[in-house]
């Protein structure tokens, strides 16, 4: 499978000269399967972009994944030109306690008083699908979910493909244990022998101080989590909305010594495509 970044921001969007390099939009990526069928993982405002390849593509029908439903994580859906086109189909998949509010967060965002097209008016063919605990199969590939640290219930998602497992782990707190709802061990066996783990660093063991229990990690802790889980690549994503390229540049070449031998670490970049 091939997994490209389209939104590699945390929070809130932040062009501008200082974040071309790892860029500026929030949380979107694309999966392409070996079957041919595409993913898309999140709906941040990276999914702009990427409307224009699914329909100079010709693609009909995606199958949408979302960790959760903070509005980095959604916010680009009202722009994903495709679900105005009436042929065009999309399952949208969350894991409970998301999936049961998925209406009300898809409507709720496209009231009249955000947004002036409602979502009972776009013309694509929208279904719902729950990844079940057991997890759930596509062409083939097995996806499954873990609850994340967070102060919405977020979830991970693991596609294993062809004897290749990816994870996406987002918006996940690795630096306070003692106020974990999901335990350490836990998100461990879930990452463990990995082929890519791409996970949240949106900030650094010092800064982390003031953001105890906001659900997110230090890429300090980030990397030592996929140490311990053996994973081969890890990317480092959901970058503070201040963190300039050059802050980025420092904290991956650092992050890569301290994976030492065996990890790979590296920083998402938007638009960056690579096979698992
Ligand atoms: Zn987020």
């Amino acid at each position: 499978m091939k997994v490209r970044f389209w939104g590699t921001r945390g929070s809130i969007p932040s062009p501008g000269k200082e974040t071309i390099k790892y860029g500026g939009n929030t949380t979107c990526l694309e999966v392409s399967l070996n079957s041919g069928r595409k993913i898309i993982i999140d709906a941040g405002s990276g999914i702009r972009a990427l409307s224009q390849k699914v329909i100079s593509q010709g693609i009909t029908h995606i199958d949408l994944f979302l960790t959760h439903s903070h509005w980095d994580h959604i916010q680009g859906f009202p722009f994903f030109a495709p679900i105005y086109i009436p042929n065009f189909s999309m399952k949208i998949y969350a894991a409970s306690p998301t999936f049961e509010r998925l209406p009300n967060i898809l409507e709720g965002q496209m009231k009249y008083i955000y947004y002036p097209v409602p979502f009972k008016e776009i013309g694509a063919t929208i279904e719902f699908g729950k990844v079940k605990k057991s997890g759930i199969s596509l062409d083939g590939v097995k996806i499954s979910s873990i609850r994340t640290n967070h102060p919405l219930e977020t979830h991970a998602f693991k596609l294993s493909e062809g004897g290749k497992t990816f994870v996406f782990m987002t918006d996940n707190e690795l630096d306070n244990p003692d106020i974990a709802i999901v335990p350490y061990e836990e998100l461990l066996n879930f990452v463990k022998n990995s082929d890519v783990l791409v996970h949240d660093a949106q900030y650094t063991k010092e800064e982390i101080e003031q953001y105890k229990g906001w659900g997110h990690s230090s890429w300090q802790e980030t990397v030592s989590f996929a140490k311990k889980g053996n994973v081969k690549r890890l990317y480092i994503t959901h970058y503070s909305p201040s963190r300039k390229d050059e802050e980025t540049d420092k904290i991956v070449e650092r992050a890569d010594e301290l994976g030492g031998v065996g990890l790979i670490v590296r920083g998402a970049r938007e638009e960056e495509e690579f096979e698992v």
